[in-house]
């Protein structure tokens, strides 16, 4: 008897580890809703032109808070619950100057102070400025040629990088203040990390050392860079007036929202999908990170409308502080394990919202293996691929814990362009690409729900 039931366990689990053909008609199902009648768009609206940007601590992050609360509800998830965790909290203040002189001639510049940074002397300070095109270039320059002068850092993004191109860029973003302080410089103009040539500054965290004097960080605008970049090779040198407000308070009481369809027969198997809630303040957060949350709400409301009921709980989680400081996400993985939760899989959605091809991941061989044989049944909605390498910065404390992470991956040439920046408005996503992302989203919860890893 024993060994009769061993067998019929394993064919059992067999059988469930196949995809049916009544998965592709659930998936359709799944599709028909977020494709004729489906809320992310909508929703994504409201979080952008009701609310704006959520910036960590801010009034409208729990504005966001609220919202996206309402909107789970709305969607269908049998409990909405918030999960406190102080965040950071950072204030940009008055509008930021920054003015070159050439000669005498004022010019001035389109710029932002970055995200974390220092505000200048109420008065501002002027100096002399001095290009460096990398670290090495400004490595290579004797202090006294960048004591008290701004150290403006140009470094395109690299063209030829069809990936990582960012994160090569990104480090004078983030370390460029601490590098050009140690030389003596009193401040800092970042070019922004951008491929695009316009007028748009980008904003992101800009890092200090304790150890080191935290000086004023702003980023100018790419076409701002190339003309103080010319004008310091062909004109007499150019001084700059900086003057910006920013300042640090107090951390702040802040949330991860949280919405949940419990499973119908493995309710203790946690799957999470999400996205982040706070974004910079320089436009409205739509790519960055407003489709993110409002795909993982539509995962919610597309089984609760389709009328599906996973076999494994989902939870749309929308993380709080990705941007400067991951509270959210720290304090989503340390609930899990203090809880003795069991979260096998989790998929993050921050890679902005433009047309998904494919889904990366990261887990075991062998739940990979399992996962791949599933691409059959995604491609009808646009994904087309299951590359390795998958997760996100709100979900990796997860992985730690052995969590199976998983990322949606769009088509990101154009992310960059709106990245932190005033133009990333509702605007900028295009409806059919934000809910083919739902639905990539949608569909893998959906398969991992019905069979497990
Ligand atoms: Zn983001």
């Amino acid at each position: 008897m024993k060994k009769i039931c061993f067998a019929l366990g394993v064919f059992f689990s067999a059988l469930q580890a196949t995809a049916s053909p009544g998965d592709s008609a659930h998936l359709r199902r799944m599709a028909n809703t977020i494709l004729q009648k489906g809320t992310a768009y909508e929703n994504l609206r409201y979080l952008c032109k009701n609310i704006g940007p959520r910036l960590s601590g801010s009034a409208n992050a729990q504005k966001a808070v609220e919202a996206t609360a309402r909107m789970l509800k709305a969607a269908g998830a049998d409990t909405v619950y918030l999960q406190p965790c102080m965040v950071p909290h950072w204030v940009r203040g008055a509008k930021e100057k920054a003015i070159v002189y050439v000669a005498g001639k004022p010019t001035a510049l389109k710029v932002c102070a970055l995200g974390m940074s220092v505000g200048t002397p109420t008065g501002g300070i002027t100096a002399q400025v001095v290009e460096a095109t990398s670290f090495e270039a400004l490595e290579n320059m004797p202090d006294a040629a960048v004591a008290g002068k701004v150290v403006f850092f140009n470094y395109p993004m690299r063209p030829e990088l069809v990936s990582g191109g960012y994160g090569d860029a990104v480090r004078y973003r983030a370390n460029g203040a601490v590098a050009a302080a140690k030389k003596g410089a009193v401040g800092v103009v970042v070019r922004s990390v951008t491929h695009a040539l316009d007028y748009n500054p980008h904003t992101g965290t800009t890092r200090y050392d304790s150890a080191v004097r935290k000086i004023p960080a702003f980023a100018c605008s790419t076409l701002d860079a190339e003309w103080l970049s010319k004008a310091l090779k062909t004109g007499p040198a150019p001084r700059i007036f900086l003057q910006s407000s920013c300042q640090m308070l107090p951390d702040a009481p802040s949330f991860n929202v949280v919405g949940e369809l419990r499973g119908s027969q493995w309710p203790l198997e946690i799957i999470t999908t999400g996205g982040h809630l706070d974004s910079w303040d320089l436009g409205e957060g739509a790519h960055d990170d407003g489709t993110g949350v409002m795909q993982a709400v539509e995962v919610i409301h597309a089984m609760v409308a389709s009328g599906l009921r996973p076999k494994r709980t989902i939870r749309a989680v929308m993380f709080m502080n990705e941007e400067n400081g991951l509270a959210g996400g720290n304090k989503y993985a340390e609930l899990a394990q203090t809880q003795g939760e069991n979260h096998i899989f989790a998929i993050e959605s921050d890679a902005g919202g433009s047309g998904v091809v494919s889904l990366g991941l990261t887990g075991q061989p062998q739940q990979v293996a399992k996962v791949r044989t599933w691409l059959p049944l995604l491609k009808p909605y646009g994904v087309l691929d299951l590359p390795d390498g998958g997760g996100g910065a709100d979900i990796n404390p997860l992985r730690k814990l052995g969590t199976f992470t998983a990322s949606l991956i769009p088509g990101g040439q154009r992310y960059f362009d709106h990245h932190h920046a005033p133009n990333d408005v509702f605007e900028a996503v295009n409806r059919r690409e934000l809910e083919l992302g739902a639905m990539g989203m949608a569909a893998i919860c959906w398969l991992v729900s019905e069979y497990g890893l």
